[in-house]
């Protein structure tokens, strides 16, 4: 049974993260924030899907001022993303950002993380301290790991923001490479109250990506550590998401949306069960209740093998039985296969 990290509980918007509060899905878009329509196309197709949180990046002046449209479309929390100019995250607290992150490795100044944070406290926007492995400075402690460098950047604006008498703290320390990720944010979750966004950053294609960031966050997660998640692809951030609740599903913290229970096919297979899970697969993507489904190749282990789905189906040569709960209910053709397990789920 794992026990979940105590973290302090803020508020992103109508979002609460930490404090007990259920794991929250975070993507960012990947439009030109500029463009305030694509940008809030791109948030209603995360939304849709899922997403709790969104981030934009806001590169330049253009952007920051593209924020009021943003947020006048948007139905979940905007983060801007801010790196190397202060003035960015001014305008964007000023255009009504719900949260901000800022990088120590590029906006080190006081002075500038100082007028930063007396807007938000102003506003009572939290900040994010967002710590990338990649962007560390050189010239601070070279010599030690880069977990060790990544926590310390992290403490460091810790104490500032701290000295500043804010204390709307979330803070992410993220990785290309997973053990530092994992040594990173283990550490710092004994260190300080704050709660913790985890992510694998650069992590790479939908293929490799979703598989580095399983291991990364999930590993965090079994662990109790983390409150914000969000897998980062190359590609559509719609998968961000789908990714980042199979993450939470598969550790039983999110009851969000279909898992789907498919055999891997073997000799005994008599139909293409291949594609047949991937057409299902297809389908449930479009729901969000939180059911089980099996499609299994086999009636000799097929429903034995997925008992705890809620519906399912065992091919034979032809035909195949649909059962719920383990229990055989009925037998169908093969051309029904798809249309009489999609009417079980239906029906549940
Ligand atoms: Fe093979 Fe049947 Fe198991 Fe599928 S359920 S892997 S077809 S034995």
């Amino acid at each position: 049974m794992m026990r979940r990290r105590a973290s302090r509980p803020i508020k992103i918007g109508d979002v609460t993260i930490g404090g007990g509060a259920p794991i929250v899905v975070q993507s960012m878009t990947k439009t030109d924030t500029r463009d305030a329509r694509a940008t809030t196309a791109q948030i209603r197709e995360l939304a849709e899907c899922g997403c709790q949180i969104v981030r934009i990046a806001v590169p330049d002046k253009e952007a920051a001022q593209a924020i009021p449209d943003i947020k006048r479309g948007a139905s979940i929390p905007i983060i801007a993303d801010i790196h190397f100019d202060h003035r960015l995250a001014l305008l964007a607290l000023e255009g009504g950002v719900d949260g901000i992150r800022i990088n120590p490795g590029n906006i080190s100044d006081p002075e500038q993380i100082k007028k930063i944070v007396l807007a938000a406290r102003e506003r009572e926007v939290p900040i994010r301290i967002g710590v990338n492995a990649g962007s560390l400075s050189p010239a601070k402690g070279a010599e030690k790991p880069v977990a060790e460098r990544m926590v310390d950047a992290a403490m460091e604006q810790i104490k500032l923001l701290k000295s500043l008498d804010f204390e709307l703290i979330k803070v992410s320390l993220k990785a290309f490479d997973v053990p530092t990720t994992i040594e990173a944010n283990s550490a710092i979750a004994r260190k300080m109250p704050y709660p913790l966004h985890l992510g694998i950053t650069e992590a790479g294609t939908p293929r490799t990506g979703v598989i580095r960031s399983a291991v990364g966050i999930g590993t965090l997660l079994y662990m109790g550590i983390g409150d914000t998640i969000r897998v980062s692809l190359s590609g559509d951030p719609r998968q961000e998401v789908v990714a980042g609740y199979e993450i939470l599903k598969s550790l039983e913290l999110s009851q969000r949306g279909p898992t789907l229970i498919s055999c891997p096919s073997c000799g005994r297979a008599e139909v293409d069960i291949i594609a047949l899970a991937e057409a299902v697969e297809e389908r449930l993507a479009k729901m969000d209740k939180p059911i089980k489904v099996a499609v299994m190749g086999c009636v000799v282990n097929g429903p034995g093998e997925a008992r705890d789905a809620d519906v399912g189906i065992a091919c034979g040569k032809g035909r195949g039985v649909i059962f719920r709960k383990g229990e055989q209910v009925r037998t169908v053709e093969e051309k029904d296969f798809i249309q009489a397990l999609m009417a079980e789920v239906e029906a549940l």
